[in-house]
């Protein structure tokens, strides 16, 4: 499995960064947003590092499916029956701040469509 010592995100998946921590699991880590957009923000990440869903490989599909699964079981523990959502920025023009693949995980409030 690929890491970088010099990520953000793989430093806070193996503990060296500290964060508040919701789920981890042997391949994904979730943690609540330090800046959060909703009374739910929750970043699901891979502990592989993985820098973007852009150039993203056959081999990763497990990986990426399973950021979905993590965000679905942390949404029922944070008691979002009424709706939630997963989010993805993929790239500068999409807001992509950290090069390192994360599931936004949002909800407690209605969220409006489209997104800015
Ligand atoms: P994005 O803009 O999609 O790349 O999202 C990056 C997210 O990481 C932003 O929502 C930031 O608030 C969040 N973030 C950055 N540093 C940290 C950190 N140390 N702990 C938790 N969230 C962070």
């Amino acid at each position: 499995m690929t890491t970088d010592p010099s990520c953000l995100f793989c430093r806070i998946a193996s503990g060296d960064l500290p964060s508040d921590r919701v789920l981890e699991t042997e391949h994904v880590v979730a943690f609540r947003d330090i800046a959060p957009k909703a009374p739910t923000h929750v970043l699901v990440i891979p502990r592989e590092h993985i820098p973007s869903l852009e150039g993203l490989e056959e081999r990763h599909g497990e990986t990426i499916g399973r950021l979905h699964v993590a965000a679905a079981r942390i949404a029922r523990e944070e008691g979002l029956e009424d709706g939630w959502r997963a989010v993805i920025n993929v790239g500068a023009d999409a807001g992509q701040t950290v090069f390192h693949v994360h599931l936004h995980l949002l909800g407690g409030r209605p969220l409006h469509w489209p997104p800015g």
